[in-house]
């Protein structure tokens, strides 16, 4: 008998992924049939329906569950049952018109050139885009990386029930780390586990993190690192640098048997407090009774407070999710408590000052943000040992040094601290 949460809204997780016979069958079939090109975002979510990350939907959303979800957090098909972003599929003009309603379509990967599954087109729709965007992302700013996808959307939706045929490149590039719910779930049960928190990553893993996991460790019986390994923004650290450094701080600074890594397909949104939602709906999926939500929580630039992911788990139905957020504030290394802490436990309000080596002047508090790291290893300077452990900073050494063109970060405000007093 299984101790962790159920998934949502169903007993049983219902991956949409055909194997075997069923799979070779379908593939077949659907070489036959019209292709409906999807973008990486697409793909993306297709994939989680795949794997039963997005259990319960059967396939893209139509209208009225578009509509239930941009503005009532609901879907009406499901009676009601929560989720916070559209999933949906578009097509231009000229292709959504030759296909009829009932005729089944081939879902075709863009990127991959290869056919992803197949879908019974039940519904064609348009929606307001700005609206859309007005909703999950609160900004119609076309410079926000998620509106912007929105926009360049086709102009019409296609909905329907769908059957999936491939996971991509995922579990052959990210063997050992890409993992569905179902496998998640027999690792967490054989461990006994009842309570499991999931934390989010999608940068390197610095001290902050390491002090929140540890944190969830105390309060649950293991901590779930799961981080993305689908698409970011140009100068973000790709997923196996990433790997490799979340193991070096796994090996040597945690529990073993409290530590499970994980890897899933989804591309950011970075829809802010509407995706930690969406993060919080997956992972439950996986298997986790808790998802910690930090600072700016999947946000991009200065779009979101920094505690608005957290606000938002308290808006929403309060049996909208068994899954709950434990939300930790801003956390930090202060060298007057000589030791990480957080707004919540730390008197010392000035900033830490250091020199050009990194090592300390004055001050107290050093905020550790992947963003300002990143900016540090790019320019080639050094990083203070606060900030993230020796083996880690080895690794993300040694790939900026293999990059042949300079990254440019750009520090936002929430990055530099300036955004600490917003809450
Ligand atoms: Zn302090």
């Amino acid at each position: 008998m299984s101790n962790l949460v159920p998934p949502h809204g169903s007993e049983t997780l219902k991956p949409l992924l055909l194997e075997g016979e069923a799979r070779a069958e379908e593939l077949k079939k659907a070489e036959g049939l019209k292709k409906v090109p999807m973008t990486s975002r697409e793909t993306s979510d297709l994939i989680m329906m795949g794997i039963g990350a997005f259990t319960p939907l059967d396939g893209f959303m139509g209208y009225d569950d578009w509509k239930g979800c941009c503005d009532d957090f609901q879907m009406p098909s499901k009676d009601g049952l929560f989720w916070p972003i559209p999933i949906t599929l578009s097509a231009d003009e000229d292709l959504a018109n030759s296909i009829s309603i009932g005729e089944e379509v081939a879902l075709w990967d863009k990127e991959t050139e290869s056919i992803m599954g197949t879908m019974k087109v039940t519904e064609k729709y348009t929606i307001d885009k700005e609206h859309e965007c007005k909703q999950v992302f609160r900004t119609t700013d076309t410079e926000h990386p998620g509106v912007q996808k929105v926009m360049a959307q086709g102009p019409v939706n296609l909905a329907g029930p769908i059957k999936v045929v491939s996971e991509s490149y995922y579990p052959e590039m990210f063997k050992g780390i890409y993992q569905r719910p179902a496998e998640a779930r027999k690792i967490f049960e054989e461990r006994d586990w009842s309570t499991v928190a999931a934390l989010q990553l999608r940068n390197p893993m610095h001290n902050s993190h390491a002090y929140l996991a540890w944190i969830a460790i105390e309060v649950c019986d293991g901590v779930y690192i799961h981080q993305l390994v689908g698409k970011l923004k140009p100068g973000d650290i790709p997923a196996e640098v990433r790997v490799k450094a979340i193991q070096a701080l796994v090996d040597n600074y945690f529990r073993k048997e409290r530590v499970v890594q994980g890897g899933y397909p989804m591309e950011m949104r970075y829809a802010g407090p509407r995706e930690a939602l969406l993060h919080a709906v997956f992972r439950q999926n996986y298997g986790c009774s808790h998802l910690i939500v930090g600072r700016d929580h999947a946000g991009v630039g200065d779009y979101y407070g920094p505690f608005d992911a957290q606000k938002i788990f308290r808006e929403i139905p309060q049996d909208a999710l068994v899954l709950r957020p434990l939300c930790m504030d801003w956390t930090f290394y202060c060298y007057k408590c000589q030791s990480m802490a957080s707004m919540k436990t730390c008197p010392h309000e000035e900033k830490a000052v250091l020199d050009e080596n990194g090592n300390y002047v004055s001050g107290a508090r050093l905020l550790l943000s992947g963003t300002m790291l990143r900016k540090m290893l790019s320019e080639g300077k050094p990083v203070p040992k606060e900030f993230s452990k020796p083996e880690v900073i080895a690794i993300l050494k040694e790939y900026y040094a293999s990059l042949k063109e300079k990254v440019e970060v750009k520090l936002h405000g929430a990055a530099t601290g300036e955004a600490a007093n917003k809450k």
